[in-house]
């Protein structure tokens, strides 16, 4: 069997050498055990400023797994993801997608490529704890999780993007057009038999994550629009709300006529045309952000550019 473990790379020249040395050790492993005949490492550089492309050509030539794909700009790590994996479709018998970083435990491959030759398709890796993440990104992570079930989302909690993928799933999710991606959601639309494999989150082996606060709002925010209708369904029901509580209104303000006392009042005046031009905007705001998805998928971009291929 042919394995392909896709990595997408952001600045990260600091990891890459250690990375490459532990992967290349479990391949070395493997392949002694008679689980795997051949593996390729599939670097992707996400448009690093720093020297990771220098880095991988120079792993590229001293080690006979590395494989680098250069992209002309940075995508952010889904798409870069994806790049990796739609090189790897038709080229394996099954892909696993991991972090550069080294905090998903790479010896739990083996159990993915066990899985694999037990006749699972889809092998999603969970974390056991949190216990290296910050307090902050543990609440934010789970908030998340949390949210989006809530959403209607199908999603397993706390299953990052370390999972393999055999060569029928693989092909099939390439099948999927969206621009607008979250990858750990669209796995689930798949299907396929699958099974969880736990581990252990490590610290980050160098270097800071990528992952800043803008670019983990961004990617909830997708997460949950491109999976989920329900925010465009609580406005409709905030809204029918609204038109229910005014009805009441005008009940109050006809016994307030007929009282002859209408003069006072203009602070729940004041208040209602505050509220619901909140409302409205909030409204406007979260149709706007599906309309902004349509306007993304109809014009059909390029998920990524490959700029080199070595
Ligand atoms: N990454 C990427 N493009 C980006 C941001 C991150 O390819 O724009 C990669 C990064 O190099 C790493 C993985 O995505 O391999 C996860 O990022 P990171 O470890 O920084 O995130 P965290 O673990 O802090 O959530
Ligand atoms: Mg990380």
């Amino acid at each position: 069997m042919k394995l392909n473990i896709v990595v997408p790379c952001y600045n990260e020249e600091a990891v890459l050498q250690e990375t490459t040395k532990q992967l290349s050790a479990l391949i070395d492993s493997l392949v002694e055990k008679g689980k795997i005949k051949a593996c390729d490492i599939v670097y992707v550089d996400d448009g690093s400023q720093d020297n990771t492309w220098t880095l991988i050509e120079q792993l590229q030539t001293a080690n006979k797994y590395v494989h680098g794909l250069k992209l002309a700009h940075n995508v952010g790590h889904q798409n870069a993801l994806w790049a990796g994996m739609e090189w790897s479709d038709g080229k394996c018998d099954a892909m696993v997608s991991i972090d550069a970083d080294l905090q998903h435990d790479i010896r739990k491959i083996e159990d993915m490529v066990d899985a694999y030759h037990k006749g699972f398709e889809v092998v999603y890796g969970i974390r056991n704890s949190r216990k290296t993440d910050s307090a902050f990104k543990k609440r934010t992570a789970l908030g998340f999780y949390n949210l989006m079930r809530k959403m209607g989302v199908d999603i397993i909690p706390n299953h990052a993007d370390f999972r393999l993928l055999g060569s029928k799933a693989l092909h099939a999710l390439m099948q999927y057009p969206e621009r607008n991606m979250f990858l750990r959601g669209m796995v689930r639309l798949i299907g396929f038999p699958s099974v969880e494999v736990y581990f252990d989150v490590h610290e980050r082996f160098a270097g800071e994550s990528k992952y800043t606060l803008s670019k983990m709002i961004n990617f909830a925010a997708d997460g949950i629009t491109s999976f989920s209708v329900q925010p465009l369904r609580i406005i409709s029901v905030i809204g029918m709300l609204c038109v229910l509580l005014s009805f009441v209104e005008i009940v109050y303000i006809l016994i307030a006529w007929i009282m002859g006392s209408v003069v006072a009042g203009w602070s729940s005046l004041l208040f209602s045309v505050w509220f619901l031009g909140g409302l409205l905007l909030l409204s406007v705001g979260i149709i706007g952000e599906y309309i902004g998805k349509i306007y993304k998928e109809v014009k059909q971009r390029p998920r990524y550019i490959i700029e080199k291929n070595i």
